[in-house]
């Protein structure tokens, strides 16, 4: 083929390339207008104990619904939120409805709400977790902070001190999809993180390769830091009895449930608790 011509696997390539720019961009767009108009929902997916097999906490996730588009998944839109600085306030809706959503919980279930690192470029992050804790009623160690590696890998004076006023504060703090990162060791142990999650590639290929190995001494990892390690995407009975069998101290996963509204949550906690909490669970 003639040097300096384009082949046709280039122009393929491209035209591809450009077809996903395209759809970044406008959703970059439509984004702004779906915060507004109210097609962000925030969902929650269950988490619990190993040893009592009781239900501790909800995991956050935040749903698109594109009224043309339909679901479109936090995976797409998360990276466009991020480099358009979008995140920031759609941050702070998932923290407000999160806060909100669990005060209505039994006082024993926590709330976890993913924080990007983007979301640690804004000065007032400490101040606006603060306000919404105090403007919901949250007590602060009910809210659990999943942050992800990268965070900690070279952290800037701003994330260091952020994330010792979060400790002063008395909120928790996970490091999130574990073992996928780079993952200072150090650092983990110098913020005292509470808990790690082992992410969920590692439990899909625990029959495969070294995954259970390297889950094995991931949980040993917390042990030694007295940490708390949650095993993610736990989908069959084999995965959850790895977990018991090797000290994970809570599950995640499809096995006991996928995320779910509001509305649904408020329905688990009525039959799993058979109770409900002073004057019943706000549904
Ligand atoms: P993550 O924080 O690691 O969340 C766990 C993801 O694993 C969720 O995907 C959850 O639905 C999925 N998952 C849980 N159990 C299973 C399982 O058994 N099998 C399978 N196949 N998947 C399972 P989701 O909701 O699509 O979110 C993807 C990622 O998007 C999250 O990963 C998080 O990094 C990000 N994200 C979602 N909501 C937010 C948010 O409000 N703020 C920020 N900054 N990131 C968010
Ligand atoms: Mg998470
Ligand atoms: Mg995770
Ligand atoms: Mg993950």
């Amino acid at each position: 083929e003639a040097k300096g011509e384009p082949t046709s696997t280039y122009r393929f390539y491209s035209a591809e390339l450009k077809l996903v720019s395209d759809r970044q961009a406008v959703l970059e767009t439509e984004m702004r207008k779906g915060i507004t108009d109210g097609e962000f929902e925030v969902y929650y997916q269950p988490i619990y104990s190993v040893s009592t097999g009781k239900l501790r906490s909800f995991e956050a996730l935040l749903r698109w619904k594109h009224p043309q588009r339909g679901m479109i998944s936090p995976v797409e839109f998360i990276p466009i939120a991020e480099r358009s600085g979008m995140i920031i306030p759609i941050g702070y809706q998932v923290l407000r409805d999160a806060c909100r959503a669990a005060v209505s919980w039994p006082d024993h279930i926590g709330v976890a709400v993913n924080l990007s690192a983007v979301q640690f470029k804004d000065c007032a992050l400490v101040e606006g977790i603060e306000e919404t804790l105090r403007e919901s009623g949250l007590s602060p160690d009910r809210l659990d902070l999943e942050v992800t590696e990268s965070l900690l890998l070279e952290p800037s004076p701003r994330v260091v001190s952020a994330i010792e006023r979060l400790r002063e504060l008395g909120v928790r703090l996970t490091m999130d999809d574990f073992g996928t990162g780079f993952s200072s060791l150090n650092n983990l142990r110098r913020f005292r993180f509470d808990r790690l999650k082992i992410d969920r590639s590692f439990t899909r290929d625990l029959d495969k390769s070294d995954s259970a190995e390297i889950i094995k001494s991931m949980i040993s990892l917390s042990k030694a830091l007295q940490m708390q390690a949650t095993l993610e995407g736990v989908e069959n009975e084999t995965q959850l009895a790895f977990a018991r069998n090797e000290g994970a101290t809570e599950v995640q996963g499809f096995y006991y449930a996928k995320p779910m509204t509001v509305v649904d949550v408020g329905i688990l906690l009525r039959d799993h608790l058979g109770t409900t909490k002073q004057g019943g669970i706000a549904a």
